[in-house]
């Protein structure tokens, strides 16, 4: 099978140079990689139902209908027809409507049996109607057919019979990635079963037992990857850190430090002090609780031990805000501060690029900047990243050629639940700010729908009047059906609601960066009173004086993205609140919206989000050099058995310490893949 992943997708049959282009945008290069290429989803014919039951749940059901009158053929104009005839499902009648098929007729002739999907009605006289559905005949050939993530130019059914092809080329024998060990002690299926069954299952049984062999395989993966970061990590350093200056870091402090910060800056301290190998840490904190604080910390003191110091963040406005509470902090220290961003001017950049590499400046804030090839660190001594969602294993591996194995903190506002943060950080330690400092009040939450409106927007008014500020948040940038689901249609509307006398603004990503920054800092200073926003202003922004937040389009939003969003109000000692106006009836968005009525604490949350979403969602989310795609297609696995893989990960490191064996090479071959930097070359982790 190794030798289809040399094969380029353009010698596959059916795929020629118009559609070639289309599949790598999809990221499928080779004959290999589209046998990896999986399903979004299914449709399964196998579960036929009522036209009622289907009504009410569409969901991995169909209809098995009888035709109970000939069509009907009605001409609108020369090019158009409609055709249309009832079918019973025995207790109910429903019409069906296609246009311009004039093959209908004869593949659903008086009395035919047939199965149906599609988007079911009711017509105005109450009775059930379906537009242009898709039909199967009752025993059809392949009664659960894969469903592919398509672009435009390549359906779903191109991909399928592409995928088909290649399919007709597995050799019937094909080396199997998981040793036989493995397979029989997890009660996995072969890979070749997996692969067939991922993309064409018989039934609903064999597909999911080749989600679960492929899930396994993926975390499998993944958590070897991780093991041999960490131990790579846990090598010998050359940044020594002799000495520990934190007692005079906390007297630069406006505040006494929380005991979680003590303990977590002390945690990192002492990974530093042993002087053996690198701190490789993850820091653990809910919206609020401080984190900048440990940041600086850590910096300073690494910074008084004679090295400099990296903190990266996803947005060119948190590097600035990071820039500017640090820049207070360290005001009359000797410290040198940089900002690094990727829009500086060119003369600016040069300078700071220049300055690093002298040493003259000893702590540099920036986005992914900082880690470009061209900035060369006289003495990078430590590495931290705030706000990672997408801070993967891959960008994780970067990081060590810059500098020699720098010390590295990772900080994350999303808290995730302890078990699985020991799975998708395996290479890392975990320290954890599980207190707010003082003063902070719960955040009140109401979730209403848009009947309520005005009512919430008095609030909103009496906020603004007395001089505090507020944030309304949208879903989309550009106008749609409803004007409140984004920030331009929502911003026409506010004066008819009476907001024209309050300082508005609008904020949204297809800004740019230095518009953006003008308008959070005149929000910053108070001369903009409410910000509507999108989900920009989700990570980090800290103004003290926001004290209301309202979320509309509320079912859009994940748990963990509107508790941060939350975390934008409530900084300072005012009374705060949180309004989620929506007009859902789904069960886990309404879910979602009970959880953050319930609570305000993160790590409570990210409990209620794995029991709601499963641990796939996580992992998508987390992009762990594996697609998201991957792991959606196996939304339903659950935590025992990612554990399992976690288990199975340690054994094989404790069998073969760099997985060597033979039995394990084409494992090794993936594991390289994940931790191996491809446009570096000089981590080639050759195990
Ligand atoms: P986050 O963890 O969300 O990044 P920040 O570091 O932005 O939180 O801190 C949030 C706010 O709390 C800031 O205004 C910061 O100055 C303040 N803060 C941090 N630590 C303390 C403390 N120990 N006592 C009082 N205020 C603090
Ligand atoms: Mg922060």
């Amino acid at each position: 099978m190794s030798s289809l992943f040399k094969k380029d997708i353009i010698e596959l049959k059916g795929v020629g140079s118009v559609t070639a282009p289309l599949f790598r945008l999809l990221g499928v290069n080779t004959l290999g990689s589209l046998l990896y290429f999986y399903p979004r989803k299914y449709e399964d014919w196998t579960c036929p139902c009522t036209i009622h039951e289907f009504y009410i749940n569409p969901n991995g059901k169909c209809i098995k209908l009888k035709i109970c009158s000939r069509f009907a053929c009605i001409p609108i104009d020369d090019k158009r027809t409609i055709y249309k005839a009832n079918a019973s499902d025995g207790q109910n009648y429903i019409k069906l409507i296609f246009f311009n098929n004039r093959f209908i007729e004869n593949k659903l002739k008086l009395g035919t049996e047939f199965l149906l999907m599609g988007n079911v009605f009711l017509g105005k006289e109450g009775n059930y109607e379906v537009i242009c559905p898709k039909i199967e005949k009752t025993t059809p050939c392949s009664p659960i057919r894969p469903i592919y993530p398509q672009s435009e130019g390549l359906p779903s059914w191109k991909i399928e019979r592409s995928v088909k092809n290649v399919l007709a080329m597995l050799p019937s024998n094909i080396r199997d990635t998981l040793p036989l060990k493995i397979l029989q002690k997890y009660d996995l299926c072969s890979l070749k079963t997996a692969i067939l069954n991922i993309h064409f299952p018989k039934c609903k049984e064999l597909l999911e037992k080749a989600k679960r062999r492929l899930a396994f395989e993926q975390i499998l993966i993944m958590q070897l990857s991780m093991l041999i970061l960490k131990k790579r990590i846990k090598t010998k350093t050359d940044i020594c850190v002799f000495k520990n200056f934190i007692d005079e870091f906390y007297f630069l402090l406006p505040f006494n430090p929380t005991h979680a910060q003590i303990n977590a800056i002390s945690e990192c301290i002492n990974d530093m002090l042993n002087g053996r190998s690198s701190m490789a840490r993850l820091l653990q904190g809910d919206v609020g609780s401080g984190k900048t604080v440990v940041a600086a910390a850590l910096a300073y003191n690494i910074i008084k031990n004679g090295f400099q110091a990296a903190i990266m963040v996803p947005t060119e406005l948190l590097a600035i805000q990071h820039f500017n509470t640090l820049s207070k902090i360290f005001l009359g220290t000797n410290i040198n501060i940089g900002l690094l961003t990727g829009k500086l001017k060119e003369s600016n950049r040069k300078k700071i690029i220049q300055d690093i590499s002298s040493g003259e400046i000893n702590l540099v804030i920036g986005t992914h900047a900082v880690i470009s090839d061209n900035v060369e660190f006289r003495s990078l001594g430590l590495v931290i990243t705030d706000e990672q969602h997408r801070f993967g294993v891959r960008q994780r591996t970067r990081l060590f050629k810059k500098g020699k194995n720098p010390h590295m903190l990772i900080m994350s506002a999303t808290p995730i639940p302890r078990s699985l943060a020991l799975i998708l950080y395996a290479d890392l330690d975990i320290s954890i700010l599980d207190e707010l400092p003082p003063g902070r009040q719960k955040v009140k939450t109401f979730s209403i729908n848009s009947s309520k409106r005005p009512k919430a927007f008095k609030l909103l008014k009496n906020i603004l009047d007395k001089g505090l500020q507020g944030y309304i948040v949208c879903p989309e940038i550009e106008e749609c059906d409803n004007p409140f689901s984004s920030v331009s249609g929502c911003i026409k509307k506010l004066s008819e609601y009476g907001f024209d006398k309050y300082n508005t603004a609008v904020i949204h990503g297809k800004m740019s960066s230095d518009e953006r920054y003008s308008i959070m800092e005149r929000f910053v200073n108070g001369q903009i009173n409410l910000l509507v926003s999108t989900t920009v202003i989700e990570v980090g922004v800290d103004v003290t004086n926001a004290s209301i937040i309202i979320i509309e389009n509320a079912e859009s939003f994940g748990l963990s993205q509107l508790h941060q969003l939350r975390g934008r109000v409530g900084r300072g000692g005012h009374e705060a609140y949180c309004i989620l106006i929506s007009d859902t009836r789904s069960p886990d968005a309404l879910k979602r919206f009970q959880a953050m009525k319930d609570t305000n604490d993160g790590f409570i949350l990210s409990n209620e989000d794995l029991k709601i979403r499963g641990p796939g969602e996580f992992f998508g989310l987390k992009q762990h050099g594996i697609s998201a795609l991957t792991f959606s297609s196996f939304g339903d696995i659950n935590m025992e058995f990612v554990n399992e893989a976690k288990v199975a990960a340690e054994y094989i490191i404790k069998q073969s310490p760099d997985i060597k064996n033979n039995e394990l090479k084409l494992l090794r071959h993936r594991v390289n893949e994940i931790i191996s930097c491809s446009d570096d070359g000089s981590l080639n982790i050759t195990v």
